[in-house]
């Protein structure tokens, strides 16, 4: 499926479905879980020099990582989790280069895919500190686990 038809699906099951999930004990906890995790990861990004880094690659040496495809990654519940976390999606690509949810101010999604949570490229591997790369990857595992989890409870809701 194309990533504007997922789109379109997860605004349907988001105008749809969005109070009863919200309503469900177990993801809304989940939800929270989610949102406090990305919060420190954000954090972690922030004190390791990563958010810094990488703001300098795009904006000034041309290097971004989130290039066209990536998007590809993402599921119709995936996207519907961002909708209710209150992302705002895309009707169009900002760049041609670019993944379909980079926009002018970075990456506009709440809820991001293992790949865009997880990496690092090679210089910053080389570049950080080892204590912050732990402290980072401590931050982006949890982050990971509780996008796992939600995305797991909310596809078995859906099927009910
Ligand atoms: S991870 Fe590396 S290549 Fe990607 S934006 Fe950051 S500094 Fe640039
Ligand atoms: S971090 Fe966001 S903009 Fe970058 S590749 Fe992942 S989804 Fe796309």
């Amino acid at each position: 499926m194309k990533i504007t038809e997922k789109i379109r699906t997860a605004r349907e099951l988001y105008l749809n479905r969005n109070a009863e999930l919200r309503s469900d004990p177990l993801i809304s906890s989940q939800l929270c879980e989610l949102s406090a995790r990305t919060e420190a990861s954000r954090r972690a990004s922030l004190e390791s020099g990563v958010a810094e880094a990488c703001r300098r690659c795009d904006e000034i040496e041309g290097g971004s990582c989130c290039g066209a495809g990536i998007e590809e990654r993402y599921t119709t519940e995936l996207l519907l989790i961002n909708l209710i976390l209150g992302a705002e999606l895309p009707e169009a690509r900002y760049s041609v280069e670019g993944c379909y949810f980079l926009h002018s101010r970075g990456c506009i999604l709440f809820a991001r895919d293992i790949l865009c949570i997880n990496y690092l490229c090679s210089r910053l591997q080389r570049e950080l500190r080892h204590g912050d790369i732990l402290s980072l990857q401590d931050a982006t595992g949890k982050e990971m686990e509780a996008v796992f989890v939600l995305h797991n409870s909310i596809r078995n809701f859906l099927k009910k």
